[in-house]
């Protein structure tokens, strides 16, 4: 019996979702809606109990390093603090050695996603997947997001197929799930005119699940869209998954503001962590739902481990498009902080690589066993 059917919860409006998703239903988007308003505890006890359903007591993360090879872009979104203009100060494009810098000896993930640059064709982005993976042969590539994929389409004049599959003779494993922003036209007409919209990016993961190449989905919140839309854009992705399965993770990112001016601050923790569980309940069919803690922060991260996230992404390196944002989080964490992290949620850390193949499990009990010797 699952855990779901055996909780028990005081909140009418969680004890009404607990009910349709112990009968195998969906929530739908006024269930969603409703669940803000809902206590936040009884809301992470549901939610928990939904990922422990799914993973048990298991939390996920990797030793990755995140590269951004050039943070000149052609497009000006408005969210966004990390682009610059070609030849703006602080513009950067990395040589060869320099990407092949990231590819540390202990790292089994690499994510590289980056700017649009105004000279690069589609070659010099294959050849960076090329460079990483004759480096190291055995490194999972997770690699340009949907946004990339559709101007590599307009770069080359070629269909999405075409392009990933040229990825993937290159090395690509797997897709990040960036550029999703929020799937609502207003908020794209308002914050991302130029860039691709709800319908694209859904398409262009659709053709990459029916080709095998596995992904991740995103959602940008905190900013100028509506609880609503937010909802929405969970069951548009849960639709996605029934269509065309192929998802490994959600990540919900909480927007940092630096120097937009799009909002005053962060959303606040509670924010973070409602929108987690929520997350997890409504987005059903999806294997993970991520505590990106570069965004979050590490003690919401922490938190969130028992809101519904069974993931925390990685150790990540060098991060720097949240950073060029302001994000107060570290750069990087190591591997050992991640397991402490895990743990201290009184949760079993397990390193995995970007397909979630399990490289190693930090038992519970040979943590308390060690404890107890010392
Ligand atoms: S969000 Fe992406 S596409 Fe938009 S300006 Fe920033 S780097 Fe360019």
């Amino acid at each position: 019996m699952s855990l779901v059917s055996q909780l028990r919860l005081r909140d009418p409006l969680v004890e009404s979702a607990r009910q349709k998703l112990a009968a195998g239903d969906h929530l739908t988007q006024p269930d969603g809606i409703r669940l803000f308003d809902a206590d936040v505890m009884e809301l992470g006890r549901l939610a928990d109990a939904f990922a422990r359903d799914k993973h048990g007591d298991r939390v996920f993360f990797t030793v990755n390093r995140q590269l951004n090879p050039t943070n000149v872009c052609v497009l000006a979104c408005k969210f966004c603090d990390y682009a610059k203009k070609p030849g703006a100060e602080g513009a950067y494009t990395m040589t060869k050695e320099q990407i092949l810098s990231h590819v540390d000896p202990e790292i089994t993930e690499i994510h590289i996603v980056g700017g649009l640059h105004n000279k690069w064709r589609f070659d010099d982005y294959l050849n960076i997947i090329r460079w990483v993976k004759e480096k190291k042969p055995d490194l999972s590539v997770k690699a340009y997001t949907a946004v990339e994929i559709d101007f590599f389409c307009r770069l080359t004049k070629k269909p999405v197929e075409w392009v990933l599959t040229e990825l993937k003779n290159a090395g690509l494993d797997a897709l990040p799930g960036g550029g999703a922003e929020v799937f609502s036209e207003r908020v794209r007409r308002e914050l991302f005119g130029q860039k691709i919209g709800g319908q694209r990016w859904l398409e262009i993961h659709e053709i990459a699940h029916q080709l095998g190449i596995p992904s991740n989905s995103t959602l940008l919140y905190g900013h100028i869209e509506t609880r609503a839309e937010r909802v929405q854009h969970m069951i548009d992705l849960r639709e996605l998954e029934m269509r065309a399965p192929g998802f490994f993770a959600f990540i919900p990112l909480a927007f940092q503001p630096g120097t937009t001016g799009l909002v005053r601050r962060q959303a606040s923790a509670i924010e973070d962590l409602k929108t987690i569980a929520i997350s997890r309940l409504m987005f059903d069919n999806v294997p993970h739902v991520k505590g990106y803690w570069i965004m979050l922060g590490q003690d919401t991260a922490a938190a969130a481990i028992n809101f519904g996230a069974s993931d925390l992404d990685g150790t990540i390196g060098q991060e720097k498009i949240a950073h060029a944002a302001l994000a107060k989080s570290p750069v990087g964490m190591a591997e050992m902080g991640m397991v402490q992290m895990i743990r201290e949620a009184g949760k079993t850390p397990v390193q995995r690589d970007a397909l979630y193949r399990v490289i190693r499990e930090y038992p519970l009990e040979a943590a308390t066993a060690a404890a107890a010797s010392a």
